[in-house]
């Protein structure tokens, strides 16, 4: 019996599978029909066993039968249909003709049979998927709006070839298991270690497809754009979109809104070094993009903005349904009416509930570290003086967080707070690292933290600035 990929054998296979996740042992194409099996099982077993219990006719009990598995299906599959679409959108033919031509050509080149059809996804990720009938290739529409023509080629070589290594049996069912137990490793568990050449082995064939259609130049400015994005976009949701669903209200225009910060706000430059330094960090074979790039003999670049994209935006109605779909895991669990509106009109109230939040969490953290009831800001400050910021721990999105430091996260809250009790007003609503003063000046708060901390003075920095306010 042939190894697969990275060299491990086809019985350890089916072992892990088997003790790990069987459901997975069915081939990928048939796993949607065993839920719909399962139902007629159960509702078989039903009807045979109300129809040994109950003396009524035979004809009678067949219909029902009948019945109560035509309306299980139903609902299954039409459970099962809402839940797939409602975060893909198809992109047709006639309209994205340049982008079918670049994904026919792609194929092509790879000896590789063309996706039948291309949707945009509101992950900010991409996949190829095989259905029962057709293979599909979706474009995380965050990605699409920051790729180059050559740079969406890298990408999709890498989906298609990736697809088709893991078509064989077991390979696809082996790395599900490894994507399930890296997501879980966040909350504590070990990926499986002995799943790691495998899951190189695939990373590296299908990223070398993308060396083979784009060139090394354009591959790894892909992955390093990916690596942005995957960490930005989920950045962006926490701190600009989080806190209002909480509040009710609904950004209908949260994609717009992240293009306008990476094409306007320098959000690239800002985040990169905290992104580089944990990704160096993760030790997770294709979890990593430092690792992937390495292995084609590169190293990871700072994102450029694209010179031209196939295209950004989709009809705002898709945007909308996108949006709900990327914030409902943030959406209350009942269902609540919430506003919805657009980032130009969120009253300054919702925005200064987020930054108040945050800073009564940090003084709360404040005061439990330093054993009191109550800490008030100036304790803070002390603790960030004596180095122990660290140790403070709180509701912040640390490990995506475009600030030059954990010093700063903890004093921003708290300037951000005393200026807006003052009387500074918000300017772009997506830029609230700046604030006005009545006088009209504009005040960069993420600036002013940093310059508290290097003037070696930041306590007196700070009660001198709330005395001034
Ligand atoms: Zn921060």
């Amino acid at each position: 019996m042939a190894a697969l990929p990275g060299g491990m054998t086809r019985r350890r296979a089916v072992w892990l599978l088997l003790s790990r996740r069987p459901r997975l042992i069915v081939p990928r194409r048939a796993r949607p029909l065993l839920t719909p099996l399962a139902v007629a099982a159960a509702a078989v077993a039903v009807v045979l066993a109300v129809f040994v219990l109950v003396d009524i006719p035979l004809n009678v009990f067949v219909l029902g039968a009948v019945a109560l598995i035509a309306a299980g299906a139903s609902v299954i599959g039409g459970a099962g249909a809402r839940q797939g679409e409602s975060d893909v959108h198809l992109l047709r033919r006639d309209t994205h003709a340049d982008l079918y031509a670049l994904v026919a050509d792609v194929a092509r080149e790879l000896r590789l049979q063309p996706p039948r059809r291309v949707m945009a996804w509101a992950s900010p990720d991409a996949r190829a998927t095989r259905g029962f009938l057709r293979t599909e290739l979706w474009l995380g529409l965050p990605l699409l709006a920051v790729l180059d023509e050559e740079e969406l080629r890298a990408v999709v070589a890498h989906e298609l070839v990736l697809e088709r290594l893991s078509r064989p049996w077991p390979t696809g069912g082996l790395l599900t298991l490894y994507w399930t137990e890296v997501s879980r490793a966040e909350a504590g568990a070990e990926p499986l270690g002995e799943l790691g050449p495998l899951v190189d082995s695939l990373m590296l064939q299908a990223d070398q497809a993308g060396v083979r259609v784009a060139g090394s130049e354009a591959t790894t400015s892909a992955l390093s754009k990916g690596l942005l994005v995957a960490n930005g976009f989920t950045w962006f949701m926490l701190r600009y979109a989080r806190d209002l669903v909480t509040e009710r209200f609904f950004p209908s225009d949260l994609y717009a809104g992240w293009r306008w910060k990476l094409q306007h706000d320098d959000l690239a430059e800002r985040m990169w070094p905290g992104l580089v330094r944990a990704d160096a960090g993760d030790e997770r074979p294709g979890a990593s993009m430092s690792r992937r790039v390495a292995a084609l003999g590169g190293v990871l670049t700072i994102p450029r903005p694209p010179e031209r994209v196939l295209f950004t935006a989709l009809p705002g109605e898709v945007e909308e349904r996108f949006t709900r779909q990327a914030l409902s895991r943030y959406l209350p669990k009942r269902y609540v009416l919430s506003r919805k509106t657009r980032y130009g009109d969120v009253p300054d109230g919702a925005w200064d509930r987020h930054h108040e939040r945050e800073r009564d969490e940090v003084l709360a953290a404040a005061a439990a570290l330093l054993g009191k009831d109550v800490a008030d800001p100036l304790d803070a400050v002390e603790i960030v003086v004596a180095g122990r910021a660290p140790e403070l721990e709180w509701n912040h999105a640390f490990s995506f967080c475009a600030h030059p430091g954990r010093e700063v996260c903890v004093l921003f809250p708290l300037i951000h707070c005393a200026l807006r009790a003052s009387g500074h007003d918000y300017g772009h609503p997506l830029r609230q690292r700046e604030l006005r003063a009545p006088t009209g000046e504009v005040v960069d708060v993420t600036g002013l933290a940093v310059r508290f901390l290097d003037g070696g003075s930041a306590k007196d920095d700070f009660r001198a600035l709330l005395t001034s306010l």
